[in-house]
């Protein structure tokens, strides 16, 4: 894994002064937006949570972004996915490549690694190891799995997020500490047999909420803000509902419990 050619200056960090209305924030200060410079975050997918989320990272001053995806651009991307323009469908832009060029547009202070390849058993615990953090950007339950045992191997929190219609839910997963996702199931639902996006749709309002519910999420784990009691948050954007549901830690959870990380090789 290496930094692409926006590594200009790796200890150069981003530019304090695009944060004058950060640094006035309580919840993030100038300590917590020096913090956010140094911190590593990896982005599983660059689909519609992912560039919505890498577009808020960035933009917070996140300093490194590891973008994980295997496809390329195309048409019926754009309507959700806002990273992404015409031009990038009309080559089929591969889409670690199309974000890293407009973060470097956002940010050129703010350093890339993007990486065209699915996550899978073997290669999760490698690619999500050197991050202080991993967003859930895919679309299926497989892969949310395999980053839940990955995050839980090498002890890093992360926050699922997934989006049907115009209904999400987010949660963040902080191992050792509070519930990971086979707390709350311990076996994957079956994806083929659940609604998705295909075929029943997504109103990318519902995107931006997700994304952002994940990332302000991601920013108070990554300022080390102190843990509420565990939500599992639905929304449904049409309706403008937010439901918290409090979740537990199962002490005999195979994976944070019992530590069998089943959806990994090896
Ligand atoms: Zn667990």
């Amino acid at each position: 894994m290496r930094p692409n050619d926006q590594e200009r200056d790796p200890v150069q960090g981003p530019d304090p002064a695009r944060y004058p209305r950060q640094h006035v924030l309580p919840e993030i200060g100038f300590e917590g937006q020096e913090r956010l410079g140094r911190s590593v975050v990896a982005l599983v997918g660059c689909g519609g949570l992912g560039t919505a989320q890498a577009d808020l990272l960035s933009r917070a001053g996140v300093g490194r972004l590891i973008l994980i995806d295997p496809d390329v651009v195309s048409l019926p991307d754009l309507h959700r996915q806002c990273l992404y323009v015409a031009d990038d469908a009309a080559r089929n832009v591969p889409k670690v490549q199309a974000a890293a060029a407009r973060i470097l547009a956002i940010d050129p202070r703010i350093v890339t690694v993007p990486i065209q390849v699915g996550l899978d058993s073997d290669n999760a615990s490698k690619l999500l190891a050197g991050a202080d953090l991993i967003m859930d950007a895919t679309d299926n339950f497989a892969a949310r799995y395999r980053i839940n045992d990955a995050a839980v191997q090498v002890r890093k929190p992360w926050v699922y997020g997934g989006i049907v219609g115009t209904c999400g839910n987010v949660m963040p997963v902080l191992p050792e500490v509070g519930p990971c996702l086979r707390c709350i199931a311990p076996e994957p639902p079956d994806d083929r047999a659940l609604p998705n996006g295909r075929t029943h749709g997504v109103l990318n309002a519902a995107v931006s909420w997700v994304a952002a519910l994940q990332v302000a999420q991601a920013l108070r784990i990554l300022l080390r803000t102190p843990a509420d009691p565990p939500l599992l948050h639905e929304i449904d954007v049409w309706r403008g509902t937010l439901r918290t549901i409090a979740v537990r830690r199962a002490e005999a959870c195979p994976c944070c419990g019992l530590r069998r990380f089943e959806f990994l090789a090896g």
